[in-house]
């Protein structure tokens, strides 16, 4: 093996084998763009680039798979259409599960099964960038508006004021996807 340890490339690698780093450990960090990120770049109004630290380390026998972000997104209004600013900065964790009955051991977080995994070569693929992707999208406001939109409601009659944020239909959603 000749790369260097914990640093295999310099560009984000969209997929890591998991076989290779999951002992090891794996480290990487740099910018990635809105543009490599399809599902989220139809959602947001421009193009962005978010700061993008990423660690996959075993943590008392289970694998996790850390990001830590920073970035803001610009994401239409949904009263007056126009960009507002949603920050997307923050720590996003996943267990990586060889079993499902791990998951009683991650105390609620978010896992992905390996059998879940696609196989590339027959070996398993970690998609670390569609894994950011997931938890980006999990991490946006379903209705964004502004604070302070000019865009009065008045008139529009009784549409209801704040849609409370539901991560948990979202990631429903999301797991229907997956299936
Ligand atoms: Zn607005």
């Amino acid at each position: 093996m000749t790369a260097s340890k914990n640093q295999p490339a310099s560009n984000q690698p969209a997929n890591i084998v998991l076989e290779k780093w999951a002992d090891i450990g794996f480290d990487w960090a740099g910018k990635v763009s809105v543009d490599e990120l399809p599902r989220l770049a139809a959602q947001v109004s421009r193009d962005g680039v978010l700061d993008v630290s990423v660690s996959l380390a075993k943590k008392n026998g289970i694998l996790w798979l850390n990001f830590a972000v920073a970035g803001v997104l610009k994401l239409p209004c949904q009263r007056c259409l126009e960009p507002m600013a949603v920050d997307v900065s923050g720590e996003y964790q996943l267990a990586i599960l060889a079993d499902e009955k791990d998951s009683a051991l991650v105390d609620g977080a978010e896992f992905v099964l390996v059998d879940e995994l696609n196989p590339h070569d027959g070996r398993k693929m970690l998609p670390l960038l569609d894994l950011l992707e997931d938890e980006l999208l999990l991490a946006l406001p379903l209705a964004p508006r502004h604070d302070d939109c000019e865009m009065l409601t008045d008139s529009v009659g009784d549409a209801p004021e704040e849609q409370p944020e539901n991560p948990f239909a979202a990631l429903a959603a999301l797991k229907g996807r997956l299936n």
